[in-house]
């Protein structure tokens, strides 16, 4: 059954009118405002033929420029791609061709990252501005199953997916994410995160599905942010570790105000120096699990477990379900296994992708690709990615449990673990590391550090130091580009 639901800004725009929907930089609009906007830009993107189910990519650094857009193209029925403006001209130019967009509207700024743009009807936000307006049919009714939104996965295991994001997606998202972090109608969440990601853009949908103020920054600054946090400016913020390890190095003796409730984290695997270093200053910290394909959090630890279960992504949200499938087989707790994920807010499904989508989906099932495991009391835990995984010897080694140790070391900025090569263990553990600046450390010491931590399969064989990790656009580190570092016949490159 296709349900359908009043548009959220028209009806947010009618229920609360003169609330804060969105400031920046001094410059602050109503929802009532933002729905004029978003009414005027739907005629406008009217007037250049976009109509119901086009997909329309948008190149956008965060605004609220950025914000009209979107609901606009939700107005009239488009499919909102959101590309990561971080991207080379060259994989901006795949995802485009890969989804079929048929339109991109682009940052003035970033008009020259497109080469080629013959295939597709490239619109500048300043141009789009001044076009003329045009009556258009709008939807006064979301259909729940119906396409908002595609967003390309960060491609950290392969070629990046376009995930079909759909307004029951949204919807489940918002709906479950409030139901365990409450609503107050004070709430402001400050976006420093990308609207392009799902960590940023779900931040959108939830405040016209809520009511609530959004505090938009463009790119992220750990002072700027410490003030506005400070300042009692926002309540909620959404953050990913190292965004999080800058901020509390910045903040040094100050805190925040107790109405600042909760700082979401999420995006990666969690430095556990660092929530300690959270718990002790007082930072209400929610860690959370999710990806692109169940449209942000599906997992996430209330601050009430940060000591009992500190590294724990949490229990999942009220409409979800996890459990851990090992070989076909539902593990017992404790056990590794893959994490299979259930609920409203789980993608129907891969764009163009219908054999990626039959291999992650089965009976309603999504299968992350992540491994993890549940403790007795439901408390899941991530290990690692599965396609990282290192068997050695046949034990299974995480990366990730290694690259944390090395983290912990304070000579150390940056750390990656991959598996090379060993006749003896089939394949054994080897490390890249980034020191902090005006650090030094030899490759034995770390070794050293690693033995008192790890068990002796665990410790890195070889340690290589470099000056930069190979990572993606979303900046996370691509395990499958350190292979390739690996010196050969002892070479270091
Ligand atoms: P691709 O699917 O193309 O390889 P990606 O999985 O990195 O890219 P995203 O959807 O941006 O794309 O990231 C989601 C992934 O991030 C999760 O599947 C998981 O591996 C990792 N992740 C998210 N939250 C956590 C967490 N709390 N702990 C560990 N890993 C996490
Ligand atoms: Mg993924």
């Amino acid at each position: 059954m296709n349900i359908s639901m009043p548009n959220w800004l028209m009806q947010r725009a009618f229920l609360t009118p003169d609330r804060i929907a969105v400031q920046y930089d001094g410059e602050k609009k109503t929802f009532s405002e933002l729905h004029n906007a978003a009414l005027k830009r739907a005629r406008q993107l009217a007037g250049l033929g976009i109509s119901k189910g086009d997909i329309v990519a948008l190149l956008m650094k965060n605004s609220i420029d950025m914000i009209e857009v979107i609901h606009a193209l939700h107005y009239i029925g488009a499919i909102v791609l959101l590309q990561n403006t971080r991207l080379t001209s060259r994989e901006l130019a795949w995802q485009l061709q890969d989804s079929q967009a048929k339109y991109l509207l682009v940052d003035d700024e970033m008009v020259e990252r497109i080469n080629d743009f013959s295939y597709i009807r490239m619109v500048k936000i300043s141009e789009l501005f001044f076009l003329p307006e045009q009556e258009c049919r709008l939807q006064h009714e979301y259909h729940l199953d119906d396409t908002a939104t595609i967003m390309y996965t960060s491609g950290t295991t392969g070629k990046p997916k376009g995930v079909l994001q759909t307004y029951g997606n949204h919807w489940w998202s918002a709906v479950g994410s409030a139901l365990n972090l409450g609503l107050r109608e004070t709430d402001c969440w400050l976006a420093a995160v990308p609207f392009f990601h799902i960590s940023g853009l779900s931040i959108l949908m939830r405040s016209v599905i809520y009511g609530m103020s959004v505090y938009i920054m463009n790119g992220f600054d750990a002072k700027q942010a410490n003030d506005i946090l400070i300042q009692g400016k926002a309540t909620i913020m959404s953050v990913v570790s190292t965004m999080l390890q800058q901020m509390l190095s910045e903040l040094g003796e100050r805190t925040y105000p107790d109405t600042f409730r909760c700082m979401l984290l999420g995006g990666g695997p969690a430095p556990k120096p660092l929530l300690e270093a959270c718990r002790n200053k007082g930072i209400p910290v929610y860690q959370t699990y999710g990806m692109t394909e169940t449209a942000s959090q599906i997992v996430t630890l209330a601050p009430e477990y940060s000591f009992t279960k500190l590294g724990s992504a949490g229990k999942p949200l009220f409409p979800a379900q996890i459990r851990i499938e090992n070989n076909g087989q539902i593990a017992r707790p404790n056990e590794p296994g893959e994490i299979v994920v259930k609920g409203p807010n789980i993608t129907k499904g891969y764009l163009n992708r219908p054999d990626a989508t039959k291999q992650a989906i089965k009976d309603g099932w999504f299968y992350t690709g992540d491994i993890g495991y549940v403790d007795e009391e439901g408390f899941l835990y991530v290990l690692d990615r599965r396609s990282d995984l290192i068997i050695s010897g046949g034990e299974n080694i995480y990366p990730a449990e290694i690259e944390a140790v090395l983290l912990s070391h304070k000579a150390v900025a940056e750390a990656g673990v991959t598996g090379m090569a060993d006749e003896k263990w089939g394949q054994v553990p080897c490390a890249f590391v980034k020191l902090q600046e005006g650090c030094a450390v030899t490759a034995e010491e770390l070794i050293d550090f690693c033995k008192e931590k790890l068990a002796k399969y665990k410790v890195p064989k070889q340690i290589y130091f470099v000056e930069e990790l190979p990572r993606n656009a979303a900046k996370k580190l691509l395990r499958r580009k350190l292979a390739e570092l690996i010196p050969k016949n002892g070479e270091t490159k």
